[in-house]
C-alpha cells in the first residue's frame, strides 16, 4: 500500500480492533467495531474501517428463563481474524451476566466484518 505520508509502498501493520459500545438492546447484542491498518514505518492509518454488528440471543436456550431480568454485557476479548486483502474482520467475546445470580457467565462471539477503506 502506498502511505501518504512516506509517500511509497510500504508493509501495513495490523492495529488492534476497538471495540466499543458493546451493549444489550432487548436480546440483542450490539458492538461498535473499528478496524486499522497501519503504516509499517510511520505508524499512519493508512486504511479503516468501522461497523456495527449484533446478534439476537432470543434463541439460546440457556438463556429463556433470563430474558425478562436485568442483564448486562461486557467485552472479553477482542482478535482480528482471517482477512483477504481488502477485508478485515474481527471476533469479539463478550461475556452477559444477569442480575438473578442465577445464571453463570454465557459468553457469546460475535463476528464483524467490514471492507476497508483508504484513509485520506
Ligand atoms: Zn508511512
Ligand atoms: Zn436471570
Amino acid at each position: 500500500m502506498l502511505c501518504p505520508d512516506c509517500k511509497k509502498e510500504v508493509e501495513l501493520s495490523k492495529g488492534d480492533p476497538q471495540v466499543s459500545r458493546v451493549r444489550l438492546n432487548g436480546t440483542v447484542v450490539h458492538a461498535t467495531i473499528e478496524i486499522g491498518d497501519l503504516c509499517g514505518e510511520c505508524g499512519r492509518l493508512v486504511q479503516g474501517s468501522k461497523t456495527d454488528i449484533e446478534r439476537d440471543l432470543k434463541d439460546v436456550p440457556s438463556l429463556k428463563s433470563h430474558l425478562q431480568h436485568k442483564r448486562k454485557v461486557e467485552l472479553l476479548k477482542a482478535e482480528r481474524i482471517y482477512e483477504p486483502a481488502e477485508y478485515a474482520s474481527v471476533k469479539i467475546t463478550y461475556g452477559l451476566t444477569c442480575d438473578c445470580d442465577r445464571l453463570p457467565m454465557y459468553e457469546g462471539t460475535l463476528l464483524g466484518s467490514a471492507k476497508m477503506v483508504v484513509q485520506p
